[in-house]
């Protein structure tokens, strides 16, 4: 098992809206359209979703 040592990278100072895969902690930038469930009954939310072109993983973003 692999120690993390990079853990001070976890607070950014006031970043501007980063997305970072959670993951594999790359930058996400782009936007994929959201999931049928969440745009039915989730759309009132201020969420947005992102994919990570490296590891395919989507994740949902407050804003
Ligand atoms: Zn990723």
């Amino acid at each position: 098992m692999e120690k993390k040592t990079d853990e001070k990278l976890k607070i950014q100072p006031d970043a501007k809206k980063t997305v970072l895969c959670p993951k594999c902690n790359t930058e996400i930038n782009s936007r994929t359209p959201r999931g049928a469930f969440v745009k039915t009954f989730l759309f009132w939310l201020p969420i947005k979703r992102y994919m990570c072109y490296k590891c395919s993983r989507k994740t949902y973003v407050w804003g």
